[in-house]
């Protein structure tokens, strides 16, 4: 039997509607009804009704660290020598409750230690455990040396197996594509890469070069497109931005250090900017025993970050929300404060709320069954006491959360709906 519930309001494909009646038929919607106070369903059971909430859409967080824990102190520089993977892989599963419980009912992994992503991908599926839905990049392709190269943060000789790791190594166009290859046979749903690298060249005064060669960004995007992978690529800016985004990179992370041109090409071409603001928003402008070379980089990134997402908003760079949730000052969960920091650089609530749902949603390629109350959609809902398109910060209240559904399932908030009339 089906289940039907009511809010005073519901965000759909970007407007309010008022009164409005949503019915659930296993894991989708099926029905919806609004804009009539008086209609009642005549099949089905009601499990309650909200007079005063809005629903939105389950939120999705394009940009997560699952095996990562957002510890504010550098001591996560020696986790490639001291985490177990087993440890990694519960560690990762609290992170995806954790996001569920704050209404996040997606989230995208784009480089995980040890695989750590996809065993908690595949125990959520399973139904062994409840989380958010994850898309799973499981390790990133990454240069010698480069970003994600894990063997950057300890001593030389040794070797780059016995590591907890979350890269690939590929130095050429060929080991590129032999990359991708282990990716997908490591259960990898979506190609994460490093385009663009800035730690090796800071101690030069400099803030990027490229990490890959043009050839291995075009084998790459060409040999993941015909695997059904989108492909996702950290990057500041110079050539090599260029070079992806010719290449038919799907989205750009971070994205400082950009020229307008780049992001009109990157408008023209549909591809996404990620911008993951919040490291630099939420950590604390100075930090004691932080290193100098660490304070420079964010005073840099703090000065031009909001900027930058202004003006590719305004060029017409589609932008969707991802956190960066794992990194330093940044646990899992948080979102909201990622569309926060994006209405700082001038969206609009209600454009951080579709950066959010329907836009990350096209962005990890969920485009035609979530990010949106639709009717033949998945039933990744959220039902909230205060109205965000009014006050973005009320994302950040969890006592704000009426109800969270994904997959048609009631994750919380039942026993509290159930027999309340609001
Ligand atoms: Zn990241």
């Amino acid at each position: 039997m089906s289940k039907w519930f009511y809010t005073g309001k519901a965000f759909i494909d970007g407007e309010v509607k008022k009164d409005v009646w949503i019915e659930i038929e296993n894991e989708r919607i099926q029905t919806i009804v609004y804009n009539d106070l008086d209609w009642e369903p005549n099949s089905g059971s009601v499990i309650a009704k909200f007079r005063n909430s809005i629903v939105i859409p389950g939120l999705i967080d394009t940009h997560v660290h699952l095996s990562h824990q957002g510890r504010p102190d550098e001591s996560w520089a020696l986790d490639p020598v001291t985490t177990q993977p087993g440890d990694l892989s519960l560690q990762a599963l609290e992170n995806a409750q954790k996001s569920l419980l704050n209404g996040v009912t997606t989230v995208r992994d784009v480089g995980s230690r040890d695989f750590a992503d996809i065993c908690a991908r595949d125990v959520i599926n399973a139904g062994l455990f409840i989380g958010s839905r994850i898309i799973a990049g499981g390790h990133a392709i990454t240069t010698t040396a480069g970003h994600m190269d894990g063997s950057r943060y300890i001593r030389n000789n040794i070797p780059y197996d016995s590591i907890a790791n979350m890269g690939v190594i590929a130095d050429t166009p060929e080991e590129a594509v032999k990359a991708v290859r282990q990716c997908i046979l490591d259960g990898s749903d979506v190609i994460k890469i490093n385009v663009s690298y800035s730690e090796p060249v800071r101690h030069f005064n400099k803030t990027y070069a490229p990490e890959m060669t043009e050839a291995m960004l075009h084998a790459i995007c060409d040999f993941a497109h015909l695997n059904m992978r989108k492909v996702v690529g950290h990057s500041h800016g110079g050539e090599a931005v260029d070079n992806a985004i010719e290449a038919g990179i799907d989205s750009l992370e971070h994205g400082r250090f950009y020229t307008d041109k780049q992001f009109e090409k990157m408008a023209a071409k549909g591809t996404y900017l990620t911008p993951t603001l919040s490291p630099e928003f939420r950590s604390p402008a100075k930090v004691p025993g932080r290193s100098s070379m660490s304070q420079a980089w964010l005073d840099n990134l703090r000065s031009i970050m909001y900027d930058e997402v202004q003006r590719a908003s305004s060029i017409g760079v589609k932008i969707s929300t991802g956190s960066d949730a794992g990194m330093p000052y940044v646990p899992h969960g948080g979102v909201a404060y990622e569309m926060e920091a994006l209405t700082r650089a001038g969206l609009s609530n209600k454009l951080a709320l579709l950066s959010a749902t329907k836009l990350a949603a096209e962005n990890v390629g969920m485009g035609d069954c979530a990010g949106d109350i639709k009717e033949g959609l998945l039933a990744d809902l959220v039902v909230l006491r205060k109205d965000p398109i009014q006050d973005i910060k009320v994302l950040q209240d969890k006592d704000n959360i009426e109800m969270v559904i994904k997959d048609g399932h009631i994750i919380t908030g039942f026993k509290k709906t159930k027999i309340m009339e609001k």
